[in-house]
């Protein structure tokens, strides 16, 4: 049996690529230099997986920043704004990437969107009425000829057409199906300039099948790839599909005169009955998803080989075992946590180490009593009960929840009058996200603590008087609900896992999340509780420097979540319950230690939102909800919940952000046309509402009166008692300045429209 993987990581196993590029956009290096890395990143991606045995190794899956925008710039969609800038080849695309500013030059991203249900952003490409698309870049080309160079004759993987047409962003008056015979047309050129390479496979990839396909749909993919496929003469073509199952349009696919088809058996439960159900085409081979792209466990031989098995009685002749999805959702290798107990990591695999278990199960898959062969035993052995990660007292709270522990009482309406009587707010609240500005000396004090240059009471010393600070100045500026600063925080996830049991972390297990930044996700190890107080010391002392509240900060469960390696053993949303309860004992605890307004920030809600909207809540919402419900259900009536979004695209799950039952959400909503507003005011929302006032993401200080204007198209549709005023989104990333200068508008904003006297 065949190896073969779909894509490998390219940032660097020491994000080499990440600190060369971001040399090169601070003008240090040349060109020559970025070149040269990247050939060094598409040699260590082509040898390690040569050197592994692997049969089926693709190249293009090398981008410098991504490679939807890679497929963009090949069939030369690139809006004018970016062409007008003249610049080199490579420049323009990074112009488009990360947008341009020189002299009186000044132009923005493209924009960027979540990669399907993963924490990677691709680049969204523009097309404009006019855009001639034509098939002019050799990318693909030159990647398959150096790795040939290499002795390598890789398969050659790109974004497939309908997914492509399904991610273009239409600028002018023309629309998908405007486009569907040209983009074939090019496409068709694109097989042709391969063909006459003599290249073997081309790998089109099409994650956009496992969404759900209407008829129109169907029959606009069929058509392309009809007319495709009747165009090739030697390449033989992958439809790879990943990130669930094609239920939609098995048969379809099935149908077409593809040579491999590639499925996902990892993240789907319906791929193998698929197949089972509806039979295999004789003359294909099975490009079989079995090894995980997105998570960092072993792979349970067993169960595999199970599935391989099952496969072969269903009449599959040809099988090759794949990745479910690209590596590059996986950090390179367990060869960089030298720190980390092969206690843990034998039960790891990432990148590198998967190829190995590729060929492993190959072989094994292959050998006839494979159950005695000492791989498989070995293999066997690590699924065995781990000890350590089970917590009884855990998994018997988590049984312990009770209907009413996710109901929250009294109910909002009682609760609302309660908390404005109380807290006595003035009209239209000022409050900002949470963290301000993560400065030098917050960064330095933090890493100097952690080397153990400075003890523990120097690092508490210091962040108490950046938090003290943080409060004169909120004081300064008039703000209302006031927030401690975060400074003890790297990152929101992190910091909270680091205090909690059943976390483990590594040194360098970087994945990208976007052009040249990565994200270290901690790992869900075992059982999660509470291991102690997080945040409450910070909070008290915050509390104490001001008469004005002080909001407690935390972290919700479906968040931290979404952003770990989530446990295979058990369910995630048995993690999250696990989590919801560490939480919910640091809200009571925050309450306890008079905390009166506490924010519970679920930026990822959205993150694992199935692909398949019949999906969304029987699979997700209906116990993410209720995970975040469990955590604030405990508290008094006068205590006031608020939670954030960092985006606004929640227009379509509104009914869900309402059932959390905060008492306060603030979101995104500067950058996206408040048209979020007009359905938060159709569905009759009864939570109160902080949309951003202003983008925190660019350096930009907001004039007063652009913040009135915002504020008033907000009162046409959120009613004046229900309406909070803040920035979108936590203030880390700023500078001291613009946020000072940022803050005072946004007050005097909400001043005039109080009709209050301007100072
Ligand atoms: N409270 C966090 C902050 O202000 C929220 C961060 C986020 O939404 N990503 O930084
Ligand atoms: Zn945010």
């Amino acid at each position: 049996m065949k190896t073969a993987v779909i894509g490998f990581p390219r940032i660097g196993k020491d994000r080499e690529l990440k600190f060369t590029l971001e040399k090169y956009f601070k003008g240090e290096i040349n060109q020559a230099d970025i070149y040269g890395e990247a050939d060094r990143q598409k040699e260590y991606g082509l040898n390690s997986q040569s050197e592994a045995g692997i049969d089926f190794i693709s190249s293009n899956d090398f981008s410098f920043y991504d490679g939807v925008l890679d497929t963009a710039v090949l069939f030369n969609v690139i809006p004018k704004r970016y062409e007008k800038l003249e610049l080199s080849a490579i420049d323009t695309y990074f112009a488009m990437a990360r947008g341009y500013q020189k002299g009186d030059k000044n132009v923005k991203a493209l924009a960027m969107k979540k990669w399907f249900n993963t924490n990677y952003h691709y680049i969204v490409p523009e097309i404009e009425d006019d855009t001639e698309v034509s098939f002019v870049g050799t990318k693909p080309l030159d990647e398959y000829e150096n790795a040939l160079l290499k002795g390598i004759s890789t398969k050659t993987a790109i974004v497939g057409p309908f997914t492509f047409l399904k991610l273009l962003k239409y600028t002018g008056t023309k629309c998908f199906e405007d486009y569907i015979d040209i983009f074939t047309e090019e496409y068709i050129k694109l097989i042709t300039a391969l063909d006459e390479k003599n290249v073997e496979w081309l790998q089109l990839d099409e994650p956009w099948l496992v969404k759900d396909i209407d008829e129109g749909e169907k029959a606009i993919f069929t058509k392309i790839y009809n007319k495709i496929l009747s165009n090739k003469k030697s390449v033989k073509v992958l439809l790879q599909t990943y990130f669930g199952d094609v239920r939609d349009v098995y048969n379809e696919i099935a149908e077409l005169d593809f040579d491999g088809i590639g499925l996902d058996f990892v993240e789907s439960k319906e791929t193998l009955s698929l197949v089972q159900k509806n039979g295999f085409p004789k003359d294909k081979i099975l490009f079989a998803g079995l090894v995980n792209g997105k998570n960092i466990w072993k792979n349970n031989y067993a169960n595999t080989l199970q599935v391989l098995n099952e496969l072969k009685e269903a009449g599959v002749k040809q099988i090759v075992i794949s990745t479910s999805c690209s590596l590059l959702h996986v950090p390179y290798t367990l060869e960089n946590e030298t720190e980390l107990s092969s206690d843990y990591t034998k039960h790891f695999a990432f990148a590198k180490e998967k190829l190995k278990e590729l060929k492993e199960l190959a072989e094994l898959f292959e050998t006839e009593d494979y159950e005695s062969t000492e791989v498989f035993k070995q293999n066997k052995e690590l699924f065995r009960n781990r000890k350590d990660s089970f917590n009884k007292e855990v998994k018997d709270r988590v049984k312990a929840i009770k209907d009413e522990d996710y109901v929250r009482l009294p109910e909002f309406n009682v609760r609302e009058k309660l908390q404005k009587e109380l807290l006595k707010l003035p009209e239209f609240p000022t409050t900002t996200i949470g963290s301000f500005p993560q400065t030098q000396d917050v960064r330095r004090n933090r890493l100097m603590y952690r080397k153990g240059e400075i003890s523990r009471d120097e690092y508490i010393d210091f962040n108490k008087k950046k938090i003290a600070e943080c409060i004169a100045l909120q004081e300064e500026i008039g703000l209302d609900v006031l927030v401690h600063g975060e400074f003890e925080r790297n990152d929101m996830v992190e910091y909270f896992g680091e205090h909690l049991d059943g976390y483990v972390f590594t040194k360098k297990a970087w994945v990208q999340s976007y052009g040249t930044r990565c994200v270290k996700p901690p790992i869900i190890w075992g059982d999660v509780s509470r291991k102690e107080a997080i945040t409450v010391h910070w909070s008290k002392f915050a509390n104490s420097c001001t008469p004005k509240p002080v909001k407690g900060m935390l972290t919700g469960p479906v968040t931290i979540l979404n952003w770990s390696f989530p446990r295979e053993d058990i369910s995630i949303k048995e993690s999250t319950l696990q989590i919801a309860l560490a939480i919910r004992d640091e809200v009571l605890d925050l309450e306890a230690n008079g905390i009166g307004i506490i924010q519970i920030d679920e930026a990822a809600l959205r993150e694992k939102l199935p692909l398949r909207k019949s999906d969304w809540y029987s699979q997700y919402l209906d116990w993410a909800i209720p995970s975040f419900r469990l955590v604030t259900s405990g508290v008094k009536p006068e205590t006031q919940i608020h939670t954030h979004m960092c985006y606004s695209e929640f227009t379509d799950i509104i009914p869900a952000i309402d059932a959390m039952d905060a008492d306060v959400i603030t979101f995104e909503a500067s950058r996206s046309d408040l048209q979020i507003l007009d359905s938060l005011k159709k569905f009759n929302f009864k939570t109160e509402v902080g949309p951003g006032v202003y983008d925190i993401h660019s350096p930009r200080v907001p004039s007063v009166e652009e913040i009135v204007t915002a504020l008033s198209k907000m009162r046409q549709k959120v009613s004046d008692d229900k309406l909070w005023v803040n920035p979108d989104c936590g203030l880390k990333t700023r500078g001291d300045n613009e946020t000072k200068a940022s803050l005072i508008n946004l007050v005097e904003a909400t001043r005039q429209l109080r009709g209050e006297k301007i100072s």
